[in-house]
């Protein structure tokens, strides 16, 4: 069994421990809890040990667990970490509360779009491909200025921030330290790297969210699965 409670306890404490010895303020970093593959139970108990900032990949999945939890628990809040199609913008619009995988203009401009006709703006960030892999998203590193700019200036998108993946057989540092440099670059605030195994690198290179899935609620589950999405009730 996954203690999800003390889970929390630990990678939080680790979080801090990490700020601190990185000279930082231990709350200058929020830890978002990774719930895709987990079941709406899980997440109950993360938010029953007073966790309220969640991150889903998949708007699919959210949409069907998501919105009863948001109903029942006012205060939790969602980010979405995957990939967003044009077509599903407006959704991920209604559901999110921050967006953080913006990475070109086609999704920039249906995200304006959408928030406009819906009157909801999830905050934005740029979603950066930092070790330039050809099957990954995010907008490449030499692009990024321009694209941040014109998310801002063109799209009038609320930019908070900047978030990568690093390549998996890579030192991660290199890649937080890219980040964090366009981020200074372009005056924006958040950063948000580091995973369950490196999300103390990231922290010592300037996160102000870590995303943790794994070292949180285990192994990853099987609610993504279709068969699995049933409407509760
Ligand atoms: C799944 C996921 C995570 C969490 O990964 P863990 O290794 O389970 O901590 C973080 N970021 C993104 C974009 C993810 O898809």
């Amino acid at each position: 069994m996954v203690n999800i409670a003390n889970n929390l306890e630990t990678v939080k404490a680790s979080i801090e421990k990490a700020a601190l010895a990185a000279g930082r303020k231990p709350d200058a970093v929020r830890l978002v809890a990774v719930t895709k593959t987990h079941p709406p139970e899980f997440i109950e108990e993360a938010i029953a040990a007073g966790h309220l900032l969640y991150g889903e990949n998949r708007v699919q999945e959210s949409e069907s667990k998501w919105p009863l939890l948001k109903e029942k628990y006012v205060n939790v809040r969602l980010h979405l970490i995957g990939p967003l199609q044009s077509n599903k913008a407006a959704s991920a619009v209604r559901l999110f509360d921050v967006i953080e995988t913006v990475d070109r203009q086609k999704l920039a401009r249906a995200l304006a779009r959408h928030m406009d006709e819906i009157g909801r703006r999830p905050g934005c960030f740029i979603q950066v491909n930092t070790g330039a892999e050809p099957q990954k998203a995010g907008i490449l590193p030499d692009q990024a200025d321009d694209f941040i700019r014109q998310c801002h200036d063109d799209f009038q998108l609320p930019v908070r921030g900047l978030m990568c993946i690093p390549p998996v057989d890579e030192e991660p540092s290199l890649h937080f330290a890219l980040l964090r440099e366009l981020a200074e670059r372009n005056g924006v605030e958040e950063l948000s790297m580091g995973m369950s195994a490196d999300f103390e690198i990231a922290v010592q290179f300037g996160a102000t969210l870590v995303r943790v899935g794994t070292a949180v609620f285990g192994t990853r589950g099987d609610y993504h699965k279709k068969d699995n999405h049933h409407q509760p009730g």
